[in-house]
């Protein structure tokens, strides 16, 4: 019968702490850091060594003495994502462990940063330190808390109510999307049709006096793809794209749904997707978006 094997649990501890003594160089490091600043070290060579030895590491020589204030932001330079923080750890959410190089320093230091999600960690994202409140620093690499990314966007709320008083031929087009067609006018002396419908050419100025109606389908000419969600899309990302109205002669610009936005090219071939009838009111947002149609690309 096979015995269990020998087990003895074991601690190590140093009650009261394990204590050595840092020497000038790490100690001048630690007492600045306990003040709220970042100090390196200045090598023969000129080099700035962040957290400062008391050698060089190319040529074994003695550190000059002369401390150099660093930073206090940074660059990231390289980083591993810590999803599941253990006891002990800086943060108690996700958070990165970064080689940081702060800005005048030519080595880079470990530390935590607090980024909030994996998604936004990349090398050369800007980071600065968070330090403890004054009065919890003791002179040790954890007075700085964390780094936490420069701000580079802001969120302001924006609203405007207004009206808009359609024009004649506005309307006339909005009708038509209401009852779920593209009306559209063709110029008699330039032979060209304009989606939406006008009553004027913009290119010879004649007034348009033929009314047409457009099926439906078209042909994307170019297109972006959005990464900022907007209310109107289905999600993020969406495709904007301008689409040429089998018929027309100028493009109009919609949204694209049904389809992964890395599929959309120029030249899919697309159909509007409308609202039913009993939900349309006298606006574009009749329209949900234009599908792809599955034929085969058109030439453009
Ligand atoms: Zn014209």
């Amino acid at each position: 019968m096979p015995s269990d094997p020998l087990v003895a649990e074991h601690v190590l501890e140093f009650p009261g702490g394990y204590t050595r003594t840092t020497g000038p160089v790490i100690g001048r490091f630690l007492t600045e850091l306990r003040d709220g600043r970042i100090v390196g070290v200045r090598t023969a060579q000129g080099r700035v060594l962040v957290p400062p030895l008391e050698y060089d590491p190319d040529t074994g020589e003695a550190v000059t003495g002369d401390y150099v204030e660093v930073g206090p932001a940074g660059t990231v330079v390289t980083w591993a994502w810590v999803s599941t923080p253990r006891k002990g750890h800086p943060l108690d959410r996700p958070f990165a462990w970064a080689l940081i190089k702060l800005d005048g320093a030519d080595t880079s230091l470990v530390h935590a940063v607090g980024a909030g999600d994996v998604k936004a960690m990349r090398p050369g994202l800007r980071v600065r330190p968070r330090f403890k409140p004054e009065a919890e620093r003791v002179g040790d690499i954890t007075d700085i808390a964390y780094f936490a990314p420069e701000v580079t966007s802001m969120v302001s709320h924006i609203r405007a109510e207004y009206r808009i008083q359609p024009g004649r031929s506005l309307a006339r087009f909005l009708e038509g999307i209401r009852d779920g067609v593209f009306l559209a006018g063709r110029c008699a002396r330039c032979d060209k049709v304009y989606v939406p419908y006008r009553t004027s050419c913009p290119a010879c100025g004649s007034v348009i006096e033929e009314e047409m109606t457009l099926p439906g389908t078209g042909t994307v000419t170019t297109f972006a793809i959005n990464n900022l969600p907007d209310p109107r899309a289905p999600e993020v990302p969406f495709v904007s794209a301008y689409i040429l109205l089998d018929g027309a002669d100028v493009p109009m610009i919609a949204l694209l749904g049904d389809v992964p936005a890395h599929e959309v090219r120029q030249g899919m071939r697309v159909r509007a997707v409308w609202l039913p009838p009993g939900e349309r009111t006298l606006s574009m947002s009749n329209i949900k978006w234009f599908a792809p149609t599955g034929e085969p690309d058109a030439e453009l």
